[in-house]
C-alpha cells in the first residue's frame, strides 16, 4: 500500500507521473539533501543574523544568497514539478513538497523564493496571454526571472477587497498601476536580473490581475526600469534572509492576466499552490527542531539516583511525551500535505471526469486545513523542541529559537487561520453544502481496518464528532455569529481527522524497519489520545457564542 492515498492512481496516468517510481523519490530526495548541506546550511544562521537591507534603492540579502540561488536553479530544481512541454521534468507535485520540506528545513527565509516563482509560473501558464507567456513561462520555470505575489495593503490585509491600488489602461494595451503594496516577500533583490509581481489592482471592471515586471523593454528595444520603488523593508521577529517590502508602484506598467475584473478569482491558481507551500512549510521547520530535541535528549544529562552517573533526558516520561507528540504531529501533517499534493495533481491531470471532480473538492476541503495546521506545528513543536532543550533551546548557540521565530508567520500570511476557518465553514460546510467533508469521510472510513480496538475507535468517533459538528454548524447558518464563534475550533476538529486518517495509515505499516517503526508509532501515539482531543474540540465548535458575548464586559 502506499501510504498517500491517491498517490497509485496518478503514477497510472503515465508518462513523466508513470516514470516517478521510488528510486527516482530516493535520488531527488538524495539530491536536494546534499544541495541543503551545502549551500543552505551555511546561510540559515547566517542570514539571520544579517538580515536584508536597502542600498541605493534596492534589496540587499545576505551573503551567500547569490550563490545558493544559482545553484539552486543551475541544479534544475526549479523545474522539477513543471511540465514536460515548458522544459519542466513532470514530477509529481508531492515530490516538489518533499523538496521543498528539505529546504525550509535548513533555510526557511530562502525557501520562500522558489515557492514564489514556481507559484507564479503556474499562474502565469494559466492565465497569462500567449505573447506573455512565451517570453515569462520558460524564465519563471529555469529560476532564471523571479516573481512576487502582490495582494496586501495597508488597509486590505485579509479585507483583499478594500484594495485601493489602481491599474488603468495604455493606449498599447498595457496598464497603469498605480498605489502601495506592503509586505511583499522577496519585493526586491538582485539574484535575477528580472521579477515580475503579480499583483492585484482595481480597474472599473472590478479587481483585476496584472504581471508587472521591475524591468520593462522600451520601443528600442532597450531594457529600463519600471516606475516601482521599495519604499521600506520591514524589521520582523523571523524570516530575517527574506525581505518584505513595501513596494511603491507610480504608473507602473503592467500586463493583465486572464479576464479584466476577475483577479481574485485568477490569483486563486497561485494561492492554492502558496497555501500548501505554507503548510509544507510548518512542517518542514517542525521537522528540522523536532531532530535537534531529539538528539539534545539523548545526550543531555540530567536526573536520575544521585548515587549513580546522572542518565539521559530522553528516559524522562515527560520528555518522551513531548518527542512522541512532536513526531507526532510532523509524521500525520506531513502525510496531509502528501495527500493535498496528489489530489491537486489528481485534480488537474485525471483523465475521469468524475474523478477528477472529486479530487478537486476534496483539495478544496482539506487546503484550509492543512495550511492552518501544518502552520501551526512549525510553531508548536519548534517551541516544544525549545522546551526539551531547557536553557540552551532559549540560547543562539542552538538553531530552535531562529526555527519557533521563522515558523510563526506560517499561519498570517496566505490568509490567517481565522480566515481560513471561515472559509472552511461558509464555503465548504455552508455553499459548498459538506460535499468536501462527504468524500473526506467516506475515503477516510475506507481505511478503518487497517486498525483495531482502541486506535479504530479513537478514529471512528472522531470521524463521527466532526460529521456532528458540521451538521449542528449548518443548522447554525441563519445565525452566523453563532456559528462563527466555533469556526476555528471546527477546523482544529477538521484537523484532527484529517491527521487521523493519515495516522490510520501510518500505524497500520507493517514494515520492520527503523523508519517503518517510527512512523507506526507517531501514527499510533495520535490516535490512543484521538478520542478525547476531538471530545473537547468538538465541544468548543458546537458550543455557539455564550462565551464571546462576554466580550462587551471588556469594553471600556
Ligand atoms: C513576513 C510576511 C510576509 C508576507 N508576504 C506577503 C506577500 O508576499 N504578498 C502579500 O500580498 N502579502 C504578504 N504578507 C501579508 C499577509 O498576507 C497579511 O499580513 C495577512 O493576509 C493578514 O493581513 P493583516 O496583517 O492585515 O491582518 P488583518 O487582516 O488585520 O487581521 C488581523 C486579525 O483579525 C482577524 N480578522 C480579520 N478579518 C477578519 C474577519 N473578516 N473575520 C474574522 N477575523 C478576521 C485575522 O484573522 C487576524 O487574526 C506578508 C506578511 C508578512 C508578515
Amino acid at each position: 500500500m502506499e501510504l498517500t492515498p491517491g498517490l497509485s492512481r496518478l503514477r497510472r496516468l503515465g508518462g513523466s507521473f508513470g516514470e516517478a517510481d521510488r528510486d527516482t523519490f530516493k535520488a531527488v530526495l538524495g539530491g536536494i539533501m546534499q544541495f541543503g548541506a551545502e549551500c543552505l546550511d551555511p546561510i540559515n544562521a547566517r542570514g539571520d543574523a544579517q538580515g536584508c537591507h536597502l542600498v541605493d534603492g534596492r534589496v540587499q540579502l545576505p551573503a551567500g544568497y547569490t550563490e545558493a540561488w544559482a545553484s539552486y536553479t543551475a541544479q534544475g530544481w526549479s523545474t522539477l514539478e513543471m511540465p514536460v512541454e515548458m522544459n519542466g521534468q513532470g514530477l509529481p507535485l508531492i515530490l516538489a513538497a518533499q523538496v521543498q520540506e528539505i529546504i525550509d528545513g535548513r533555510c526557511a527565509a530562502f525557501g520562500m523564493l522558489p515557492v514564489l516563482v514556481r507559484s507564479a509560473a503556474k499562474l502565469v501558464a494559466a492565465h497569462a496571454e500567449p505573447a506573455i507567456r512565451e517570453v515569462w513561462l520558460p524564465r519563471l520555470c529555469s529560476g532564471e526571472w523571479a516573481a512576487t505575489i502582490c495582494i496586501s495593503e495597508a488597509d486590505a490585509g485579509s479585507d483583499v477587497p478594500r484594495l485601493r491600488t489602481k491599474a488603468v489602461r495604455d493606449v498599447d494595451g498595457a496598464w497603469s498601476i498605480t498605489g502601495e503594496k506592503m509586505w511583499i516577500s522577496f519585493g526586491d533583490h538582485t539574484l535575477t536580473p528580472r521579477i515580475g509581481h503579480c499583483l492585484l489592482a482595481r480597474t472599473e471592471a472590478g479587481i483585476s490581475l496584472f504581471l508587472v515586471p521591475n524591468v520593462i523593454d522600451d520601443d528600442a528595444g532597450e531594457t529600463r526600469p519600471n516606475t516601482i520603488s521599495v519604499r521600506r523593508i520591514e524589521e520582523k521577529m523571523g524570516l530575517h534572509g527574506s525581505p518584505t517590502c513595501a513596494l511603491g508602484f507610480d504608473g507602473a506598467k503592467g500586463w493583465l492576466l486572464g479576464e479584466d475584473g476577475q483577479g481574485l478569482q485568477n490569483l486563486f491558481v497561485m494561492i492554492t499552490n502558496m497555501r500548501l507551500s505554507a503548510g509544507v512549510q510548518g512542517v518542514g521547520i517542525a521537522s528540522a527542531a523536532f531532530d535537534v530535541a531529539l538528539d539534545y535528549a539523548h545526550e543531555r544529562r540530567q536526573g536520575g539516583a544521585i548515587s549513580a552517573p546522572a542518565v539521559h533526558i530522553a528516559e524522562h516520561a515527560d520528555v518522551q511525551r513531548m518527542l512522541l507528540e512532536s513526531a507526532s504531529r510532523v509524521h500525520t501533517l506531513r502525510s496531509v500535505g502528501h495527500l493535498v499534493a496528489v489530489q491537486a495533481d489528481l485534480a488537474a491531470h485525471e483523465v475521469d471526469p468524475t474523478e477528477r471532480s472529486r479530487a478537486q473538492t476534496l483539495l478544496q476541503w482539506l487546503l484550509p486545513i492543512f495550511k492552518t495546521e501544518g502552520g501551526r506545528c512549525g510553531f508548536d513543536v519548534s517551541s516544544t523542541a525549545l522546551q526539551v532543550l531547557g536553557g540552551a533551546g532559549y540560547t543562539r548557540e542552538w538553531p530552535v529559537e531562529q526555527y519557533l521565530r521563522d515558523a510563526r508567520i506560517a499561519t498570517i500570511y496566505e490568509g490567517t487561520s481565522g480566515i481560513q476557518a471561515l472559509d472552511l465553514l461558509r464555503r465548504q460546510i455552508w455553499r459548498g453544502k459538506s460535499a468536501g467533508l462527504a468524500i473526506f469521510l467516506e475515503q477516510a472510513r475506507m481505511d478503518l481496518d487497517l486498525v483495531a480496538g482502541d486506535l479504530r475507535a479513537g478514529a471512528c468517533a472522531c470521524y463521527e464528532l466532526l460529521q456532528d459538528a458540521a451538521t449542528r454548524l449548518n443548522e447554525m447558518r441563519d445565525a452566523p455569529r453563532e456559528a462563527e464563534a466555533g469556526a476555528g475550533s471546527f477546523l482544529e476538529l477538521a484537523g484532527l481527522a484529517a491527521t487521523g486518517w493519515m495516522a490510520t495509515r501510518l500505524a497500520g505499516m507493517t514494515s520492520d524497519t527503523p523508519e517503518g517503526r517510527r512512523l507506526s508509532a507517531s501514527g499510533r501515539y495520535h490516535l490512543l489520545a484521538l478520542k478525547d482531543d476531538a471530545v473537547a474540540v468538538h465541544a468548543a465548535a458546537v458550543s455557539g457564542a455564550r462565551r464571546i458575548d462576554l466580550f462587551d464586559s471588556l469594553k471600556a
